[in-house]
C-alpha cells in the first residue's frame, strides 16, 4: 500500500489537511476547508471570552514546535515542510506566547518525516545532532522563556543512547521527544530496552509525539493521516509499553503522551477488562492494575482540550497527570485555552493544567 502524506492532500481539490501537525497544506486551503467543516458541525462551539477573562495567568505550553534550521532543511528535502514551518521564526512564536500569556514553551518537533528511521544510522545521527544543538542554543538564548526536548529517534539503538547522553550532559536538555512509532515498530519492543534503561537512570521526562504508522497512514484514502492516526498510535505506544513490560521496569521515567492520550481515555477501560484475562503476566506488567499504570502517565492537551474529549480524559486521569499543549503552530494557543477554560474547571484545576503541574515536572521554568 502506498503512503498517502498530507502533503498529498494538498494537491487534491476538495479535501485539506485540517489536522494537528500535518503537513504541505496551504492557508486558503485550510481556511476553506476549516469554514466547511465549521458549518458541518453544529456543536461545541466556544467563544474567545474565557481566555481574555483569565487571560492574566502564566501558562506553560508543553507541546509547541519549533523549527531550526537543520530540521527545515531535512524537511524540506523530504518534501514535508509545511508552509507554518518555513515562515517560523523565534520572533513569531514569542509574538504567539506573549498575546496568549504563554510564559514558557518546552520545544519539540512536529511529526517527523519516516524516512528518518530507514535512512543510514550516521546520517539520521547528523541530523538529530544538528537539529538538538540548534534547539539548545535557542534555549540558551531564552532560558527564561524555553525549555528543550531533544529529538531521539530510538530505532537506532546505539545511535539514540549516544544523543541522549549528549542532550543532558552536553546540552541540558529538559527531556527526550520521541515519534509514538519507530519504523515498523513501537517502543515498547524489546529492540529498544537499552533506550529505556538509561532514561530511566537518568529518571528522564520523555515525551512522545504522534505519527502515523509506516504501514498505513492512508487506510481511508482522502482522510489526513493526522486526523486519525496519530491519536491511534499514541494509544498504541502506551499499549506497547503496557504490555511488554517498560511502564512496570522503569518507574523513574515520566511519560507524557500527547493529546490527551489519543484514543486512551475512551478505550481504557475495555482493554483493562481484556488483559485480565489475555495477559498471562498481568500482575508483572501492570502490578498495581492496568488502570493505576495509565493514570500515572503524564496527559498534554493540545488540540484535545475541549468538553467532549476533556469529559473522558477528565475522568481517566486525575487533574495532577495533565497539563497544557498547542500544539502550535498548527493549533493557536488560544483555541486551546478556550477550549480548556470553557471546561466549567474549578480555578485550582485550571490553574493546576496551564501551569502548576508543568512547574512540578519542569522545575528549571517555576516563576
Ligand atoms: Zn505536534
Amino acid at each position: 500500500m502506498s503512503r498517502f502524506f498530507a502533503s498529498d492532500v494538498a494537491s487534491m481539490p476538495s479535501i485539506q489537511c485540517v489536522g494537528p501537525c500535518c503537513e504541505g497544506l496551504s492557508r486558503r486551503g485550510f481556511l476553506k476547508s476549516f469554514a466547511a467543516a465549521g458549518a458541518a458541525l453544529a456543536a461545541p462551539t466556544i467563544s474567545s471570552a474565557p481566555a481574555r477573562a483569565q487571560g492574566k495567568r502564566r501558562v506553560i505550553d508543553v507541546h509547541h514546535h519549533y523549527y531550526p534550521d537543520a530540521y527545515k532543511a531535512y524537511a524540506a528535502s523530504e518534501q514535508r515542510l509545511a508552509p507554518f514551518g518555513k515562515s517560523w521564526t523565534p520572533s513569531v512564536m514569542f509574538d504567539e506566547m506573549g498575546k496568549n500569556n504563554v510564559e514558557q514553551s518546552v520545544l519539540s518537533l512536529q511529526t517527523m518525516p519516516l524516512n528518518i528511521y530507514s535512512m543510514k544510522p550516521e546520517e539520521a545521527r547528523t541530523i538529530m545532532r544538528r537539529i538538538n544543538e540548534q534547539g539548545a542554543q535557542l534555549v540558551r538564548d531564552n532560558k527564561a522563556k524555553l525549555g528543550l526536548f531533544a529529538y531521539v529517534t530510538g530505532n537506532d539503538v546505539e545511535g539514540t543512547l549516544k544523543e541522549i547522553e549528549y542532550a543532558f550532559d552536553t546540552l541540558n536538555a529538559d527531556g527526550i521527544e520521541m515519534m509514538t512509532s519507530f519504523g515498523d515498530k513501537w517502543p515498547g519492543d524489546p529492540a529498544f530496552d537499552a533506550v529505556f534503561a538509561e532514561l530511566d537512570r537518568r529518571n528522564a521526562i520523555v515525551y512522545f509525539h504522534p505519527i502515523s504508522p509506516i504501514c498505513c497512514g492512508n487506510i481511508v484514502p482522502g482522510v489526513p493521516e493526522s486526523w486519525i492516526e496519530y491519536p491511534q498510535d499514541s494509544t498504541r505506544t502506551v499499549l506497547s509499553l503496557l504490555i511488554n513490560g517498560t511502564l512496570a521496569r522503569y518507574r523513574n521515567i515520566k511519560w507524557i503522551i500527547s493529546q490527551s492520550g489519543g484514543m486512551l481515555p475512551f478505550i481504557a477501560n475495555r482493554v483493562e477488562w481484556f488483559t485480565r484475562t489475555a495477559l498471562k503476566n498481568i500482575k508483572e506488567v501492570a502490578p498495581n492494575g492496568v488502570m493505576a499504570e495509565f493514570q500515572r502517565l503524564y496527559y498534554e492537551t493540545a488540540n484535545a482540550s475541549l468538553p467532549p474529549t476533556m469529559a473522558s480524559l477528565l475522568k481517566f486521569a486525575p487533574v495532577s497527570q495533565i497539563m497544557f499543549g498547542s500544539d502550535y503552530p498548527y493549533v493557536t494557543s488560544a483555541y486551546n485555552l478556550d477550549g480548556l477554560r470553557s471546561n466549567g474547571l474549578s480555578d485550582a484545576d485550571l490553574k493546576a493544567i496551564e501551569y502548576l503541574n508543568a512547574e512540578k515536572m519542569f522545575p528549571r521554568l517555576k516563576a
